[in-house]
């Protein structure tokens, strides 16, 4: 009986031409969850609203759950629309909605006329209480309520007649592509990925770049990344995902500083790498999935020396949450099964028995001039591994 969503945005911050924008990365946003979907589609937009016409047969539900991947939206509201036959088959469908969706008639009520189309020959105060009205002399259980009706029964007069009343909450957030592009650092655990999620919801395009380190990880090792970029791409839209090879890099840290202090040069060197990709790429900024804390190069001691490499700003959207509340979002997202598999990622493999955990900016600094001789060249050589892979929601 549906044939039509309207869909509902949070306006807070959007103004001016910032509006126009945030609603074209929206309709783009919609256009690709709706991709996945059985059915045709079309998405238009009037006077400040965005509406998706189903213009085939289409699977409700298939269609509900994935426009609740799109962020942005606030609300989904199933619209059943009718053709203006005069205002007795306006009121008869009216009734006709009621008693389909409702299957409790003990419920309070108000019409909520709206004429887009002023030349309709009765006004919306009139087609309230005519509406209201017939409403009552069919399901004599309802009442109405003006001021907190549990159920507000719209009706919108366009081209066709509009009646809607549910309203399905959306993800919130903005439109990705709204908001510019981040770098972000995947690996196959269980943080990253919900930190790009997070970033996408603000409205971030991401890219993604991941460190392998053959034959110390496995092929397996980045299918896991190359599939949870997928996963993430479900609501991020397509993530280009840029596979570097670091093995001889890590090797090479291995060979020339105290193993001590592998980790935290190795992650200085990730974040190096990462940032020379996204400034080629346009991306304005890099995340990871690092939380105060969580392991020796994560205290805010090491945190400090790892940012000291970047001049872009890293954004750390778990910095302040506890793993349970990860793993919450990671099982909410769809992320949790695949980010488990029990691959190893490239840090494992070197770690030492007690890295350092207070590490200090100079003492760092001195002993990466171990790596003077090589390392600017290494950095070339895994810049020119850079395997391009488009990873897709399907
Ligand atoms: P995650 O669960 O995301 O793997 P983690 O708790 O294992 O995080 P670390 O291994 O210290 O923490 O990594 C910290 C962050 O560095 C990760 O969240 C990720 O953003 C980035 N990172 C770590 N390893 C890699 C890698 N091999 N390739 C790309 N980024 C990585
Ligand atoms: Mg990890």
């Amino acid at each position: 009986m549906f044939r039509a969503f309207l869909i509902k945005y949070a306006e807070i911050g959007v103004k001016g031409k910032n509006k126009y924008l945030f609603e074209e990365a929206l309709a783009q946003q919609i256009k690709y969850a709706l991709k996945r979907c059985e059915g045709e589609f079309k998405i238009t937009r009037t006077d400040g609203r965005i509406y998706v016409h189903a213009l085939s047969e289409f699977d409700y539900d298939e269609t509900v759950d994935n426009l609740k991947t799109v962020f942005g939206i606030s609300g989904i509201c199933p619209v059943v629309y009718i053709e203006d036959e005069g205002y007795e088959k306006l009121a008869a469908a009216l009734v006709a909605y009621v008693d389909k969706v409702y299957e409790d008639k003990n419920i309070t009520f108000k019409v909520h006329a709206r004429r887009a189309r002023k030349n309709y020959p009765m006004n919306s105060m009139e087609l309230n209480r005519e509406l209201g009205g017939a409403i009552l002399d069919a399901f004599p259980q309802m009442r109405v309520d003006v001021h907190h009706p549990e159920v507000m029964l719209h009706v919108e007069i366009r081209e066709k007649i509009y009646l809607y009343s549910m309203e399905i909450p959306g993800p919130g957030g903005m439109p990705v592509g709204s908001n510019g592009k981040a770098m972000l650092l995947l690996s196959g655990g269980i943080d990253s990925p919900v930190a790009g999620y997070m970033i996408a919801k603000r409205g971030v395009k991401i890219d993604a770049v991941y460190f392998h380190a053959p034959p110390y990880t496995s092929d397996r090792a980045k299918q896991k990344v190359v599939d949870l970029a997928k996963l993430v791409s479900r609501y991020a839209g397509p993530v280009y995902l840029h596979v570097i090879n670091f093995t001889d890099i890590q090797l090479y840290i291995y060979e020339k500083c105290p193993h001590e202090e592998f980790t935290i040069i190795m992650r200085r060197y990730m974040m190096k790498i990462a940032e020379l990709i996204a400034k080629q790429n346009d991306c304005l900024g890099l995340i990871t999935g690092e939380s105060i804390g969580q392991v020796a190069s994560q205290t805010v001691q090491s945190l400090a020396v790892t940012n000291e490499v970047c001049s872009l700003p890293v954004f750390r959207p778990l910095i302040g949450f506890d793993k349970m509340e990860i793993v919450e979002v990671s099982e909410k997202i769809g992320t949790y099964e695949t980010s488990i598999l029990p691959y190893e990622d490239c840090c494992t493999i070197f770690v030492a028995k007690h890295p350092v955990t207070k590490p200090n900016l100079n003492v760092i600094k001195r002993h990466e001039q171990n790596l003077e001789e090589k390392i600017e060249e290494l950095v070339q050589k895994a810049l020119d591994t850079d395997e391009l892979i488009v990873a897709k929601w399907t």
